[in-house]
C-alpha cells in the first residue's frame, strides 16, 4: 500500500469532520434554521471517508501511521454518522415522566431504554423544579442555595430538588412506590466494570497511573478537606453542616452584592483576562454564543466544541477552526463568570491544536481535558485575582460569626477561603468515591453510602432518607464520569504549580503564557498520550501533592 492512500483517507476524514462540526454547531445554535445543505454535505463527505477506509490495507504502515489509521477508525465510528456528532440529550415531557406504566416497562427493559428514559426525565424535571409555586431550573436552585440568607428558605430550596432525586432513585412505598432506576443501571455498569470496562481504570491508564492510585487520590482529597475544614469546625464546637447550608457556607468569603457582576461585565472580564495571557479571543476566531434567544434551542449544560476542524492552509499558514462556546448567561455573577472562563479555556485549547488530521481531536483523557480548561478558571476564586480583575474587588458581605479567634471581625477566615476555593472539589471527590464504592458493592443502599461519605469527610449531617446525591446527571449518563472532576482538580493543581514555577504568577497578566502553554500542553490532540504530555511538563507522573498542599494551606498562590 502506498502512503498516498493514507493521505487521501486523512484528507477525506478532515473534510468529513469539518462538515460534521459545522452541522453540529448549526443545530445547537439554530442557525441557519434550515440545515439541509449542511446535512447533505455531512452525509456525502462521510460516505467518501468510509469508501477510503474500506479500500485501505493498514498492514504496511509505519507504527505512527497505524496509530493514525486507528484514530480515524475510532473517529468515524463515534463522531460521524446518524448517531454521532454532539450528544443530543433525549427529551421527555413531565407528563411522560409521571407515567407509572412507562417506568415499569423501562425498568423491565433495563439497559439503554432505562438509561435514556431516566436521562430524559432528569432533564425535564431539572428544568421545572417548584419552589413555593415558582418554577426554577436546577442551576437556579443551586445559585439561590448559595445566596439565600434564611436557613429555613435554604431548606425549602434544597427540598425542591426532591423530584430530581426521585427521578434518579425511585420512590418509597408511601410516595407511590417505584424501584430505583439508578440501582438497576448500577448493577449493569458494575458488571461492565468488573469485566474490565471501568472508565476509572481507562482514565488511570491514559494518565499513566494505576486505578488504585485514583481511589487513593480521591480519599486523600477528602482527608485533606476533613483535616483543614471539618476537624477545626468540630473542635470549635460547631454542629455538623446541614446539606442545604453547604453552598451558602462555601460562599461566605466571597458573596457579592446582587447585580455587582452584570452579564456584560463577565463577558468583558473573560476577554480581558485571556487577552492579558496572550490569547486574543477574536484573533483566535473563537465564537462565544452565550445569549439566549428565541431561535436558539435551550442549552441546559454549557459546552465547547470545534465548530470547524483546524488545519494547515496552502502556503504554510494554519487555520484554527471555529472553537465555539455554547452556554446561556443571563444573570451574571461569579458562578457564571467562572463557568465562562472554564468554557473559554476549552476554546483556547482547541484553537491551539496543531497536528495531523487523524489526531485533531480532544485529548484521550476527559480528566486532562477538564484540567486544561481550569488552568485559568481556578483563579476566579482567588481573592488576589478578584482584586485585580473585578471592578469592586473582593466583597465579604457575610463575615463568619464562627471564625478563628485571631481573625478580625468581618474578615474571612482561612477556612472560609478554603471553602470558597475547594468546596466544589471536595463535593466532587465525595461523588467520585460514592461511585467507586457503589460499583464495588452495587447492592448497598446508595443513600447509606452517601450519608457515610458526606458525614465522615465533609462533616455533613446525615439524612439517609434523602437521595440528595442524585443531583448530577452524569451519574446516569456516564457512570464513573464524576471521577474526572476530582482527577481534573488534581491535574490542574499539578500543572498550575509547574507553570508557576516556570513563569511566575500570571494573575496580573503574562503575554507569553498562551504560546508557552500551547507549545507544552494544548497542541497535541491525540498525537501524544496524556501520560506523555504530563510527564514532559512535570518531569514525572502526576501526583495529588500540589492540590493537597493547597488544601493544607501551605501554599496560597
Ligand atoms: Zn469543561
Amino acid at each position: 500500500m502506498t502512503p498516498d492512500r493514507l493521505t487521501r483517507l486523512e484528507v477525506a476524514y478532515l473534510v468529513a469532520r469539518d462538515a460534521r462540526d459545522r452541522l453540529d454547531v448549526a443545530r445547537v445554535r439554530g442557525e441557519p434554521a434550515d440545515t439541509h445543505v449542511l446535512e447533505v454535505e455531512a452525509a456525502e463527505t462521510e460516505r467518501q471517508v468510509r469508501r477510503e477506509l474500506v479500500a485501505i490495507d493498514g498492514t504496511q504502515l509505519t507504527v505512527e501511521d497505524q496509530r493514525a489509521l486507528a484514530a480515524i477508525r475510532a473517529g468515524v465510528n463515534t463522531a460521524l454518522g446518524q448517531d454521532g456528532g454532539l450528544p443530543v440529550a433525549p427529551e421527555a415531557t413531565l407528563a411522560e415522566c409521571d407515567d407509572a406504566r412507562a417506568w415499569s416497562a423501562a425498568l423491565a427493559a433495563g439497559g439503554a431504554t432505562l438509561r435514556q428514559r431516566t436521562e430524559a426525565c432528569y432533564g425535564a424535571v431539572a428544568q421545572a423544579l417548584d419552589v413555593n409555586g415558582q418554577t426554577l431550573n436546577r442551576l437556579q436552585v443551586l445559585a439561590r442555595l448559595a445566596a439565600e440568607p434564611e436557613a429555613a428558605r435554604r431548606r425549602d430550596l434544597f427540598l425542591a430538588l426532591g423530584p430530581l432525586w426521585r427521578t434518579v432513585d425511585g420512590m418509597k412505598a408511601d410516595d407511590g412506590g417505584r424501584p430505583s432506576p439508578y440501582a438497576a443501571l448500577l448493577r449493569e455498569s458494575a458488571r461492565a466494570w468488573r469485566a474490565g470496562r471501568s472508565p476509572i481504570a481507562a482514565n488511570a491508564d491514559a494518565l499513566g497511573v494505576t486505578e488504585r492510585e485514583i481511589e487513593t487520590w480521591v480519599v486523600a482529597i477528602l482527608d485533606a478537606w476533613r483535616a483543614a475544614v471539618v476537624d477545626p469546625d468540630r473542635a470549635s464546637g460547631q454542629p455538623p453542616v446541614e446539606p442545604w447550608d453547604w453552598w451558602w457556607r462555601a460562599g461566605v468569603a466571597q458573596r457579592r452584592p446582587e447585580g455587582s457582576l452584570p452579564r456584560d461585565e463577565i463577558l468583558a472580564v473573560n476577554r480581558a483576562v485571556y487577552a492579558a495571557l496572550g490569547a486574543d479571543l477574536d484573533g483566535l476566531g473563537i465564537v462565544l454564543d452565550v445569549t439566549p434567544r428565541p431561535t436558539r434551542p435551550a442549552i441546559p449544560v454549557a459546552f465547547t466544541t470545534f465548530g470547524g476542524r483546524p488545519r494547515a492552509l496552502p502556503g504554510g499558514s494554519w487555520w484554527r477552526g471555529r472553537p465555539t462556546v455554547l452556554a446561556t448567561y443571563v444573570d451574571g455573577g461569579l458562578d457564571e463568570l467562572a463557568e465562562l472562563i472554564h468554557e473559554t479555556g476549552h476554546a483556547i485549547h482547541l484553537a491551539a491544536i496543531r497536528t495531523r488530521p487523524a489526531f485533531t481531536e480532544w485529548p484521550a483523557s476527559d480528566a486532562l481535558t477538564e484540567a486544561l480548561a481550569d488552568l485559568v478558571a481556578h483563579d476566579v476564586a482567588d481573592d488576589a485575582w478578584q482584586h485585580r480583575w473585578l471592578r469592586d474587588g473582593v466583597v465579604s458581605l457575610n463575615p463568619p460569626s464562627t471564625g478563628d479567634a485571631e481573625s478580625a471581625p468581618g474578615a474571612a477566615t482561612e477556612r472560609d477561603v478554603l471553602r470558597a476555593r475547594y468546596a466544589q472539589t471536595a463535593l466532587d471527590a465525595a461523588w467520585a468515591l460514592f461511585e467507586i464504592r457503589q460499583h464495588a458493592d452495587p447492592d448497598r443502599r446508595a443513600n447509606d453510602t452517601w450519608s457515610e461519605i458526606t458525614a465522615t469527610w465533609l462533616g455533613v449531617a446525615p439524612h439517609p432518607d434523602w437521595s440528595w446525591w442524585a443531583m448530577r446527571g452524569q451519574l446516569i449518563q456516564e457512570p464513573g464520569y464524576m471521577a474526572n472532576y476530582a482527577i481534573g482538580a488534581i491535574l490542574s493543581a499539578d500543572m498550575r504549580a509547574a507553570i508557576r514555577t516556570a513563569r511566575g504568577s500570571w494573575i496580573d497578566g503574562d503575554p507569553g503564557w498562551y504560546d508557552w502553554v500551547s507549545e507544552r500542553l494544548y497542541r497535541f490532540g491525540l498525537e501524544r498520550s496524556p501520560a506523555a504530555v504530563l510527564r514532559d511538563l512535570l518531569g514525572r507522573s502526576p501526583t495529588a501533592d500540589a492540590l493537597l498542599a493547597e488544601l493544607a494551606g501551605v501554599h496560597r498562590p
